[in-house]
C-alpha cells in the first residue's frame, strides 16, 4: 500500500474513457499509459504491488501536465489532480526518481521560491542582466546555443520593467466596500510586476482597501506538482500566520496555480481564496469606462478552468470593457504547455502545445491575448515573440485597470 496516494480515490474510476480525448497527451501519443485512465490503472498497480515502481511509471506521471483537463470530463468525480500529485510523492518517498532532479527541484522550490530576498536578488541580476546590453551580447555569441536547457529558460524571459513593491496597505477608492488581502505570489513581484500593481488599482476602484501581508510566502503549488507535499506544509503554516484570516472579505489571488493550491489545502485559509476574476464577479464590479479599443483573445488557464470551475468571471470582465472585443480563441479551454516547470522538464510536448495554441492564435489574429496565470504568460510571450506574432500576452486585470483609468 501507499504513504501518499490515496488507493481508495482510485477505485472511483470505472474505466469508462470519457476523458480520453480531453487529455492532451493522449491526444499527442495514442498511447493508453499517457491517458489518465492509464495512468490511473499503473498507480493502483503499483498500490497494490502488482507492478513495479519503475522508470516507465515515473516518466508517464510526469509527462502528465497534471492540467485536470481529464477531471472536468470525468461522470464519476474521480480528483485526478490529488492522485498524480500523491503518487508523484510516493515515487519521491520510495526514491524511484532521479537524486540530482530531486535535489535540484527541491532545493529551488524550498529555498530560492519562499525567499523574497532571493527572488528580489534573482529579479535585480535579470533586470541588469537585460538591461547592461549583456543579454544582447550572449543572444548574438554562439554560449547560449551550447547551454542546452539554461538557453530555452532564457528564451522564455520576457522584457522586465522595475519590480513593483506595494506598501502593506493600500486605501479603498471612492465608497469603502470592505477590505481584502493580496496574495502577492512569488514570480508576480519580479516577472511580471504590472500584474498586482493592476490587481491593486481595480480592487480600490472598486472600493476595497488592500492589504498586502509582509510575511506572507509561496503558496507551494509547485512542491505539490513535483511529489513534496511536506514543503507546501510548512510554506501553508507561514502564509496561515501571515494573513489576518477573519479582518478581510478575501484573500484575492491573480495566479491561477496558486489559487487552485490554496483552495484545495482543506485548510482555514482555502475558505477566503478568490480567484481576482471570480471575486470581481461575485462582488459586481464597477463597470469600466475607459475604452481600450482591441481585438482580445481569452486564454483559460487550466487551474481556472478545470481546478477552479471558473470560466465567464473573466470573460464577462473583458466583455465589460468599453470598445474591447473579445474574440473566440479555439481551443481556449486547452493546456498551452507550460504547467508548472513542464516546459523544462518536458520540452518537445510542451512544444507541442505551444505550438496549437500560436496556430489558433494566428488563426484569428487578436491584439492580445489574456491570461490569468504567471506560467501562461511566460509560455504564451515566449511563443509569440519566437513566431514573430504582433500579440500583445497580457493578465485580464491588466487591461480593466486601463479600462478604470
Ligand atoms: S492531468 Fe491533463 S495530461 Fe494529465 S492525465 Fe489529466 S488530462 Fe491528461
Ligand atoms: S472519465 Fe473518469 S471514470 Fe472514466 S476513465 Fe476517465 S477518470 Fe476514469
Amino acid at each position: 500500500m501507499s504513504q501518499y496516494l490515496d488507493y481508495d480515490a482510485t477505485l472511483d474510476c470505472v474505466h469508462c474513457g470519457l476523458c480520453l480525448p480531453h487529455c492532451p497527451t493522449y491526444q499527442e501519443t495514442g498511447r493508453e499509459t499517457s491517458s489518465p485512465r492509464g495512468r490511473i490503472y499503473l498507480m493502483r498497480g503499483v498500490a497494490e504491488g502488482s507492478l513495479e515502481l519503475d522508470a516507465q511509471v515515473v516518466g508517464e506521471m510526469y509527462f502528465c501536465l497534471a492540467c485536470r483537463a481529464c477531471e472536468s470530463a470525468c461522470p464519476s468525480g474521480v480528483r485526478y489532480g490529488a492522485l498524480v500529485e500523491g503518487m508523484r510523492a510516493e515515487i519521491d518517498a520510495r526514491g524511484a526518481r532521479s537524486i540530482v532532479t530531486r535535489t535540484t527541484q527541491r532545493f529551488t522550490f524550498r529555498h530560492l521560491l519562499p525567499s523574497r530576498r532571493l527572488m528580489m536578488l534573482l529579479g535585480t541580476f535579470l533586470r541588469f542582466y537585460q538591461n547592461s546590453g549583456m543579454q544582447a551580447a550572449l543572444r548574438r555569441s554562439n554560449v547560449l546555443r551550447v547551454a542546452g536547457r539554461l538557453a530555452e529558460a532564457e528564451a522564455m524571459l520576457p522584457k522586465l520593467s522595475p519590480a513593483y513593491r506595494p506598501p502593506v496597505q493600500v486605501p479603498a477608492k471612492g465608497r469603502r466596500r470592505g477590505r481584502v488581502a493580496l496574495f502577492s505570489g512569488c514570480l508576480m513581484p519580479e516577472f511580471f510586476p504590472s500584474v498586482n500593481r493592476a490587481t491593486i488599482e481595480v480592487l480600490i476602484q472598486n472600493g476595497f482597501e488592500v492589504e498586502i501581508p509582509a510575511q506572507q510566502t509561496c503558496c507551494g503549488a509547485l512542491h505539490l506538482h513535483s511529489g513534496d507535499p511536506d514543503g507546501a506544509a510548512r510554506l501553508l503554516r507561514r502564509n496561515r500566520q501571515a494573513f489576518r484570516i477573519d479582518d478581510v472579505d478575501a484573500i484575492i489571488m491573480n495566479s491561477a496555480g496558486c489559487g487552485a493550491a490554496l483552495k484545495d489545502s482543506g485548510d482555514r485559509l482555502a475558505e477566503k481564496i478568490r480567484d481576482i476574476s471570480e471575486f470581481l464577479y461575485e462582488a459586481e464590479w464597477v463597470k469600466p469606462t475607459e475604452p481600450v479599443p482591441m481585438r482580445v483573445a481569452y486564454d483559460d488557464p487550466c487551474h481556472l478552468l478545470h481546478a477552479q470551475k471558473i470560466h465567464e468571471a473573466p470573460r464577462a470582465l473583458l466583455r465589460s470593457i468599453p470598445e474591447l472585443e473579445l474574440v473566440d480563441l479555439p481551443g481556449a479551454s486547452d493546456c498551452c504547455g507550460a504547467a508548472g516547470i513542464y516546459s523544462f522538464t518536458q520540452p518537445e510536448m510542451s512544444k507541442t502545445l505551444l505550438d496549437r495554441k500560436l496556430r489558433a492564435l494566428q488563426e484569428i489574429a487578436p491584439d492580445a491575448v489574456a491570461t490569468g496565470n504567471p506560467g501562461c504568460l511566460l509560455q504564451l510571450g515566449a511563443g509569440v515573440r519566437k513566431a514573430g506574432l504582433r500579440i500583445d500576452v497580457v493578465h485580464p486585470v491588466e487591461l480593466l485597470a486601463r479600462a478604470y483609468l
